[in-house]
């Protein structure tokens, strides 16, 4: 602790010249709620803490186009509260408010969210089923990589020592796509998930399932994309017959474990019982 040094850049340019500059060395510090506790915990130890929390070019949210694209330090609290994310993606606001609590909310940012790598982060399930792309940058070059490239395995994402998440581009949803989030935890506030899930469905004119994304938190070592289930729902009408069969096609899609939050098979009714539930607002 004694050797920590903490850096304050002034904007994302000096940010990412300082992060190239001492590499491995440097860990970068967004809301704060994961690192500082793996930080006391004795569970990292870097040299430089690099506060990225108030840079104005990777906060807020703005329409691009078909795109609604937020800084990557953008609060979950105010992904809850903004009206055009009302507007445009709803079923953001739906999993941004079942994260935490809101003293949580209020520090904790979308990248922070993604980058540990977490089978149970909540809002990766959703920007997931959105088909997220996410925009990266390092000192002079910035890729874009979809969000289902960039989860790698257990706590890995592909992110380089010198890179950081700039930005989340978000497709916005048509008049013929719907989707939504649930998190299942212990309780209903300050719950770490037990499991959580998000649905987007494309609809065809004659409202049978165009496409489907469907991702599970929680069931695996990474957040999954429910294939099995996904190829079931495409081609379907969404009548309460097919939801609850997805119910036990969603298992085919899961192989969770069993830990302090609960047991493998008390996940598996769970996954069953909550993905029905999911898709009953599906029903057309
Ligand atoms: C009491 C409590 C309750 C919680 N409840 C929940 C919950 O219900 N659901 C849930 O999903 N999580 C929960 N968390 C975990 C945590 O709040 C979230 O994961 C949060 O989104 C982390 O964001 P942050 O900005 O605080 O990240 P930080 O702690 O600042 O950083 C987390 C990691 O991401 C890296 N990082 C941050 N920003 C970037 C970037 N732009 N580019 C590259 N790397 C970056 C950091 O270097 C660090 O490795 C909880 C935490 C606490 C303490």
């Amino acid at each position: 602790m004694n050797d920590l040094t903490y850096i304050k850049p002034q904007n994302l340019q000096e940010a990412l010249a300082e992060l190239s500059k001492k590499n491995e060395a440097t860990y970068i510090l967004a809301g704060g709620t994961d690192i500082l506790i793996s930080l006391k915990e004795g569970n990292i130890k870097p040299q430089y803490l690099l506060d990225i929390s108030e840079l104005s070019e990777i906060k807020g949210i703005k329409q691009e186009g078909e795109y609604l694209v937020f800084g990557a330090a953008t609060t979950m609290q105010s992904i809850a509260e903004s009206p055009i994310v009302k507007e445009k993606l709803p079923c953001l606001v739906s999993a941004a408010i079942q994260m935490a609590s809101p003293q949580i909310r209020v520090r904790a940012t979308i990248a922070g969210n993604l980058v540990t790598g977490s089978p149970i982060a909540d809002t990766v399930p959703m920007f997931r089923a959105l088909d997220t792309v996410l925009e990266i940058q390092g000192t002079g070059k910035k890729r874009e990589v979809k969000l289902d490239d960039f989860i790698l395995g257990y706590r890995k994402v592909d992110l380089a020592a010198g890179e950081m998440v700039t930005a989340f581009k978000v497709p916005l949803l048509k008049a013929n796509q719907k989707a939504n989030f649930i998190k299942v935890g212990r309780r209903n506030a300050l719950a770490i998930s037990v499991l959580n899930m998000a649905v987007k469905l494309t609809f065809a004119a004659d409202k049978t399932v165009e496409s489907a994304r469907v991702v599970l938190g929680g069931v695996a070592a990474t957040s999954v994309r429910a294939k099995n289930l996904e190829a079931f729902l495409t081609g379907k009408k969404m009548t309460e017959e097919v939801v609850l069969e997805a119910g036990n096609v969603v298992l085919q899609d899961a192989t969770p474990i069993g830990d302090i939050r609960a047991t493998a098979e008390g996940r598996k009714v769970l996954l069953s019982s909550r993905m029905v539930r999911l898709l009953e607002e599906f029903i057309n």
